[in-house]
């Protein structure tokens, strides 16, 4: 997610500084996926915060093309799992959302690569693909040459 967005995030939710600060892999990396999910984030943080305004986000990315977050909130069991229920719901919304522009998506794979993304985003990556790695230049199996007459 690109840094404005993020900046955004953290300027409204406290728990997100004191988890950078943490040392963990989400205050090296931040919130690893799309900008799409944006809005799902904002909306999964603030449910979190309700329940508990102390937890720690320990890392946050797109994961087998759906959102996948770890966090710490201390020893309390219940708070645990209501937090997880909250989580899973969300990990399971994320699978219906465009991770790079919000609208409605679905898994797509592109050369095995696993994305939710719309239709037009998922042509885009498609031809991004296609552009960046050419199927004449693999290396294997090399690419039979066809005569065309
Ligand atoms: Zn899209």
């Amino acid at each position: 997610m690109r840094k404005e967005l993020q900046d955004k995030l953290f300027k409204k939710y406290k728990f997100l500084e004191k988890s950078a600060e943490a040392g963990t892999m989400f205050s090296a990396c931040g919130i690893e996926c799309g900008d799409g999910w944006f809005d799902l984030i904002d909306h999964l943080f603030a449910e979190m915060e309700e329940i508990s305004p102390e937890i720690l986000i320990t890392q946050m990315k797109s994961k087998f093309a759906s959102l996948d977050l770890n966090f710490n909130c201390g020893t309390d069991l219940e708070k645990f799992i209501s937090l997880s229920v909250i989580v899973d719901e969300y990990t399971e919304k994320s699978k219906w959302i465009c991770e790079n522009c919000g609208k409605p998506g679905s898994l797509r794979s592109i050369r095995g690569w696993l994305k939710t993304l719309c239709d037009k985003d998922y042509r885009k990556e498609e031809d991004e693909m296609n552009t960046m790695f050419p199927l004449e230049d693999r290396i294997f199996p090399k690419p039979k040459k066809e005569k065309i007459e």
